[in-house]
């Protein structure tokens, strides 16, 4: 069965570019006859807040969908997260990173990486390894480090296949890709897992709960197309299956820019104070 997934995270309120995202995720399974699941992503706990969950719920109603009950709430489920963290550690694939932002621009610097088209210079692993002792010490100074999921180990681990990991994109990239295409996690480089005090980053904890959910079309805004380069690359080191990808377009502001909160983009129950309709809203999307 077709089931897809809409997946906001409660950091403010639902603004037009979620309410395009929600009406494509919740249209494309009525379309095919599946289930559209809602799923919280509130891994960021100092940025969540109740008041947004409940505003999700109440601004999704009133645009006309529903879901299935329960409602996954990621902030359920760290210890799943650190059990994966900890599969990938014993396989050898991540390490920590006690650099900070200025060490790691120093480093990028250094290297002769360039922009990648997912629009940010990808950290290509550490110039200078760490000694045991070091990171021993660094542990027991206390100081914060994140865990970053190792490109080269990967592709060791993985030999051949990793130069043969795939897609299939049913609706289209930001540049009209279609089709397999062919993941490149080099794009994103070596992304971090989780953090000192953080179990899990957006890019584990989405990958594993889409299989623990068992998605079977990601339906999602082109700007995560590029992220879905390391999905694929943790579905397979995981054994999860990888689902087929719908990559629907942005909305922009008057600006030029995606939609966003911290660009003041309007939240949809502003625009329902304002008097505009759920159809009204849905039609314009659609259009
Ligand atoms: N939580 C993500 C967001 O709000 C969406 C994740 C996804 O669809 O993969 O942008």
């Amino acid at each position: 069965m077709f089931r897809t997934r809409f997946a906001p995270s409660p950091t403010g309120f639902l603004h037009e570019g979620h309410g395009l995202a929600a009406m494509k995720a919740f249209c494309a399974a009525e379309e095919a006859g599946g289930e559209c699941l809602l799923r919280i992503e509130d891994i960021d706990q100092t940025r969540c807040r109740p008041e947004f969950e409940r505003a999700i719920y109440e601004d999704l109603s009133w645009l006309g969908f529903s879901w299935p009950e329960p409602v996954r709430r990621q902030s359920d489920h760290f210890s799943d997260y650190e059990a994966v963290l900890a599969q990938l550690k014993s396989m050898g694939l991540v390490y920590r990173s006690f650099l900070s932002r200025k060490e790691i621009a120093a480093d990028l610097m250094a290297s002769d990486v360039g922009l990648s088209p997912a629009g940010e210079y990808p950290y290509p692993g550490p110039l200078h390894s760490m000694s045991e002792d070091e990171e021993e010490a660094r542990l027991d100074a206390g100081d914060a480090f994140s865990w970053r999921l190792s490109l080269d180990r990967c592709r060791d681990y993985l030999g051949t296949e990793y130069e043969r990991l795939s897609f299939v994109e049913m609706w289209a990239g930001p540049d009209g890709q279609t089709g397999e295409i062919a993941a490149s996690p080099h794009w994103l480089g070596d992304v971090i897992l989780a953090r000192k005090d953080t179990p899990t980053s957006y890019h584990l904890a989405v990958t594993h709960d889409d299989a623990q959910q068992e998605i079977t079309h990601i339906v999602r805004g082109q700007d995560l197309f590029h992220s879905t380069h390391i999905h694929v690359l943790l579905q397979r080191l995981l054994g999860w299956p990888t689902p087929e990808y719908c990559h629907h377009h942005l909305l922009f502001g008057a600006d030029g820019k995606k939609l966003s909160k911290s660009a003041g983009a309007a939240t949809l129950r502003s625009l329902k104070n304002e008097g505009a309709t759920a159809g009204e809203l849905r039609r314009l999307w659609n259009a």
